[in-house]
């Protein structure tokens, strides 16, 4: 089955002396990641795993603060429109204070990231995660996890404060941290009272231990139990969505909900890889996230989404589609495709201009510049970007490139001394 409308072109065009191309939505981020990247790369254990990480994650968000939080994220989103990002699903669920309690301003972590992208000027479609229990099995969240709960009427107050942020450059959606973290009568709740247009994310299928406790206790895989109880359409993003059986990979795609594939982070913690060729063959919508920021370039994360699928296929030039023998355009449909959807903002003029005159594009065409743009080189070609119609990147710096560099330098000092 093919399913042509799930991806959109992405409308390369040459002009005087560049390519413009529409920004990339990063459809998954945890923005406080970004000041731990690079720091849990020593074995602990032999066993080390995606569990033995999350120590170290928890241990590193137990030290952030309002203030700490706004200059990560800043430096984080001046990373991503750099590198050629222009909106950003922003997943956060350090909401309250490191013992538990919430801030005077209940929504004074997620103020901070919304001040963050306005300061930075890319688009956020913030979602405030429901987190409220430690297992499938319904126990109580553990001390480092009290910061992310919320019961149901206090999340939905936090969703309805958050709703006064809302305008063309922020938009506010719904998280479900995942199945594990939600109980199922609270999704039932919440997803009643929400408006329909919603959007909704949700973390699932990213390990194979949590495949197995689902099975156990609810009888079913996640993707399996997700589809038998919520009514599963475009307005969701399924983060990960690693580990499918064909009938759940099916399911998704038929349903029109988007999954968010996180490359980097995927191969960083060892989940799995993302079965890319038959989910595309099924017609399935999907789209990038840089998750926990080990690295902020959408280039990486589309070349190592085709490298995972050429090394365990042993072939090339995966990621194509019927009347588009390019993989990099190709991938870049995928995600043009994903903005609308997983992002509720529609269409705009957002843009970037990749430098027509850099080494890895010289005399590119319309027909391989989207290949060379992904599969060629490591230096970034993207010039200019142009969100919301305000030119927030210029000669490949943003416009507050060493201010916010500055205060990011010193939070994580900071954060690093606690
Ligand atoms: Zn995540």
């Amino acid at each position: 089955m093919q399913n042509g409308g799930m991806h959109t072109d992405p409308q390369m065009t040459s002009t005087a002396d560049g390519w413009r191309f529409p920004t990339i939505a990063n459809l998954h981020s945890h923005a406080f990641q970004r000041a731990m990247a690079g720091m849990a790369e020593r074995q602990t254990d032999p066993a080390d795993s995606f569990w033995t990480w999350r120590e170290t994650m928890y241990r590193f968000a137990a030290a952030f603060d309002p203030d700490s939080l706004h200059a990560v994220a800043s430096q984080l989103y001046v990373e991503m429109l750099e590198a050629g990002y222009g909106s950003v699903c922003e997943f956060h669920y350090l909401h309250h204070a490191a013992d538990g309690r919430p801030y005077a301003d209940p929504a004074a972590m997620s103020r901070a990231l919304v001040r963050a992208a306005r300061d930075t000027g890319i688009r956020m479609t913030l979602l405030p995660v429901l987190y409220m229990t430690g297992g499938f099995d319904g126990r109580a969240l553990g001390d480092r996890q009290r910061r992310f709960g919320h019961d149901v009427d206090g999340y939905l107050a936090l969703v309805d404060l958050l709703r006064n942020e809302v305008d063309d450059m922020i938009h506010v959606g719904c998280a479900l941290h995942s199945l594990r973290a939600v109980p199922p009568d609270a999704m039932q709740l919440v997803l009643a009272a929400l408006p329909r247009d919603m959007r909704i994310h949700i973390h699932i299928a990213e390990q194979i231990g949590e495949v197995q406790d689902s099975l156990a206790i609810r009888d079913a895989r996640p993707v399996e139990w997700l589809y038998a109880n919520a009514d599963v359409d475009e307005r969701w993003t399924l983060v990960h969505a690693t580990h499918l059986t064909e009938e759940e990979m099916l399911a998704i795609a038929d349903s029109g909900a988007t999954v968010a594939i996180c490359p980097t982070t995927e191969a960083n913690l060892g989940d799995g890889l993302f079965p890319l060729r038959d989910y595309l063959d099924a017609g399935g919508a999907w789209g990038i996230g840089s998750d926990s920021h080990i690295s902020v370039s959408p280039v990486e994360e589309l070349r190592w989404l085709e490298y995972g699928q050429r090394l365990v296929t042993r072939h090339r030039n995966i990621a194509v589609q019927p009347g588009s023998p390019s993989v990099g355009r190709t991938l870049l449909s995928g995600v043009a495709g994903s903005r609308a959807r997983s992002t509720g903002f529609g269409a705009d003029d957002d843009h970037v201009i990749l430098d027509a005159s850099a080494a890895t594009l010289v005399g590119a065409g319309v027909d391989d510049v989207a290949d060379r743009w992904i599969f060629s080189g490591n230096a970034n070609v993207v010039r200019d970007v142009v969100v919301g119609g305000q030119s927030v990147v210029g000669g490949g710096r943003h416009r507050e490139h060493e201010k916010i560099a500055a205060g990011y330098r010193a939070a994580t000092r900071l954060l690093m001394q606690a």
